[in-house]
This record gives C-alpha cells, structure tokens and sequence, in this order.
C-alpha cells in the first residue's frame, strides 16, 4: 500500500431537473434488466454443465450484439454496460469463495426493482466528467451536483445511486493525501460488547446510541404499514417510499454514529487491535458450551444476550470498515488478529475459565481477578496483538477494485 495515500470516495447529491431524472431511472431500469439476462444466462450455463472460466469476457463480448438486437442499449454509456456484466461477474465471485469457505452459499439472485439502486462509470472521463459544479454524464445531460466538500487526489470511477431522498454521485478517488494525527504512543484492543457497542482494553465502554432504537421503531412502524397494504397498490408504493426515507435515516445515523466512534479511537491510540470476527462466528458455539450441562442452549438470558451480540456483529463490520479506512488516512494501523478464547481466558494470568454468554463477569477462580466480561476480552486482543506477528494481519481498506474482476 502506498504510504503517502489513501484511495477514498467522496458523495455528492445530484439536483437533476425532471427530465434528467427520468432519463437516470431509465438507465438504472436497462442496467438492471441487462443484470438479470446476464444473471439467467450464467445460471442456464451453469445447469447445463456448460461452465467455462471466461465467461465474463463471453458476456462482455456479447454486449454490442446485444445492441443490435436491443437498440435501446445503444442510449447506454458502453461503459456503464460493461460494469453491469462486472457485477453480476462479482457475485458469483463471491458465491465460489462462500461455497469454497463452507459459509451458507446464497445464490446471486434476480434484483427486483426495489433492489438495484446504481449504475456505475468505471472509468473517469469515459462518459461521466466533472467540471466545476457539474457533472456531465454522456448521453444523459449536465446535472448539477452540491459541492459540500471539495474532492482530492486522481479522480477514478463515478458511480450514480438513487436513495429515498433523491440521486446521488460517488466518485472514487485514487492518490489522497494523508491527513495524519499526532501520535499518541498508546495502543487498545477492542471487543464488540455485550450491551454496549463497544469495550476498549482500558475500561471504555461505548453505548449504543438511544436515538438508534427511537429510529429504529419508526422503521419497523412503516414496515408494518407496507406489510398491511395492498402490494403493488399506490397507497403500497406510498407505503414503501416512507419505509425508504426511514430505513435512509436508520442508516445515515448509524453511520454517523460510526465515523465519530472510529475518529475519536483513531485520535486517541496509534494501534488498535480487534478480533476477526468471521472465524469467531464459526468457533463461538463451542466456547460458549462449556462442560455440557446445556447452560447455553435453553438460558434464555443467554439466548437474548446472543442476539443482542449477533446484532452489533452486523454493524460491526461497517464499523470496522470505517476504522481502518480512517486510521490509513491519519497515519494509524488497525490490526486483525485471529480468534483464541479471547472471551474465555483469563487476562490476569491465562486461566481458561469457562462461561456462557449470559456470564457478563469474568471471575478468575486462579488470580482472583473480577473484570467486566467485555473487558477482560478487549485486554486479551490486546495482549495477543501485542505478542506479535503471529497471524496478526494489518486490515486492507476493504476498498474494492473496480476494474478487474478476479480478485
Ligand atoms: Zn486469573
């Protein structure tokens, strides 16, 4: 990774006039219909045992043949077209690599229209050009975009999103400048928590923020609203564009809550160490079991406790996207260590003491040593990043490439 940047995306909202809109939602409709052909064809492919390696280069092949037969694509960016094919590329990508690591495989499936949102420029300048406070989209028009904050670095890829609210531009950007903080000589580990959305080893603990949950029932409200309707009615599509503008806010403050978290860890420690989430997942059952007197299973303490953990494991990763992408950019390192009893050891003197989620104390029956569980658990990610480069992995970004389809 080059030391002195950071690739980043900077988002704009877009102010197209109607006209313009509706040409942005056309295009999105033909992407999204392209992306379920491509989608059909690769699964007929696959049922007839007819699988060969290249077939996204197939496809992409295939695309000008597609605008003689299909004179409508030919309005498209050719470009534009050839990132659809990348997507659909991308998930069965990502559908090999879960069948390959055991993980429940899901299928790439039929996006609905509900479910595709972005069109992609994967090139800068090829079709989509920023000039001043307007972004020129070929075969589409010159649509003015809010400038809130100014771009840096070598503009790469533009991709443009429809949300709740209105269109919106990312661009990508390659070659932007660190801002670094001073250093603080200070280094944490942290744990997803219990109750909490976060412990640090020293002691922190970072709550879920309340507003969160007020949100978070508005949402569940409009989804109920849209499950009592009549699906495809006009009061439905009502329905399901206030769920929209819920699910938007839900989101927007989660993220929010996010960056500040990540920035104030990052301004106050130089290394901050956490646990590979994914692999604890797969070993957490067996931890949690300790001498088989089924403690676990039927405690529903436990099993609420386990929710409530298994809820903040999904933000965690968003969180943890975020964290490292700001450490990178203010010169600080997160690193990635591998599960090892991190809950379950004791971090005073190493005793395995066994307990099951719904033990939120770590009591050491050895040293003696009474800790919040949590806690005990940030101070041995700690303790185990610190012991060195024994499987310790610096975390990437987590930044996408958008050219090559194999990673
Ligand atoms: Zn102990």
């Amino acid at each position: 990774m080059d030391t002195a940047t950071v690739r980043t995306t900077f988002k704009y909202q877009l102010r197209p006039t109607p006209e313009q809109e509706q040409a942005l939602d056309l295009v999105l409709w033909r992407c999204r219909t392209l992306y379920n052909v491509a989608l059909e064809q690769r699964k007929t492919w696959w049922e007839r045992g007819q699988w060969v390696s290249a077939t996204y280069y197939q496809q992409k092949a295939e695309l000008p043949d597609l605008k003689t037969a299909c004179p409508e694509y030919a309005e498209v960016n050719a470009q534009v077209l050839q990132d659809v094919i990348l997507r659909v590329e991308r998930a069965f990508q990502a559908f090999f690599r879960r069948v390959k690591n055991g993980e429940t495989p899901g299928y790439p499936r039929f996006q609905g229209r509900g479910r595709y949102h972005s069109f992609t420029y994967p090139q800068y300048g090829g079709g989509a050009v920023l000039d001043g406070g307007v972004l020129s989209l070929s075969k589409i028009g010159r649509i003015p975009l809010r400038l809130h904050r100014p771009l840096q670095g070598t503009l790469k890829t533009v991709t443009i999103s429809r949300e709740a609210d209105g269109w919106y531009a990312s661009i990508s950007c390659a070659e932007v400048p660190r801002e670094p903080l001073p250093l603080t000589g200070r280094e944490t580990g942290i744990d997803v928590g219990l109750k909490v959305f976060l412990v640090t080893a020293g002691g922190e603990h970072v709550e879920n923020p309340r507003h969160h949950r007020k949100a978070e029932k508005g949402l569940r409200k409009a989804q109920h609203r849209v499950s009592r309707r009549t699906k495809g009615s006009k009061r439905w599509w009502k329905a399901v564009g206030h769920c929209a503008k819920k699910y938007q806010k839900v989101k927007r403050q989660r993220s929010d809550f996010h960056h500040k978290t990540a920035l104030s860890l990052v301004r106050d420690y130089d290394v901050i160490y956490l646990e590979d989430l994914q692999i604890r997942n797969l070993s957490r059952r067996p931890n949690a079991k300790p001498d088989g007197n089924g403690g676990y299973a039927h405690n529903g303490a436990a099993h609420k406790a386990g929710l409530n953990k298994s809820i903040n494991d999904a933000g965690w990763y968003a969180f943890r996207r975020i964290l490292t992408c700001k450490a990178a950019w203010a010169g600080k390192r997160v690193e990635v260590i591998p599960p090892a009893y991190t809950s379950q050891d004791c971090s005073g003197c190493g005793e395995r003491i066994y307990k099951s989620l719904s033990v939120r104390t770590h009591v050491c029956t050895n040293c003696g040593l009474v800790l919040d569980r949590d806690e005990n658990a940030a101070l041995n990610i700690l303790a185990s990043g610190r012991a060195g480069p024994s499987g310790a992995n610096v975390a990437g970004c987590g930044e996408r490439s958008l050219r090559s389809p194999a990673r």
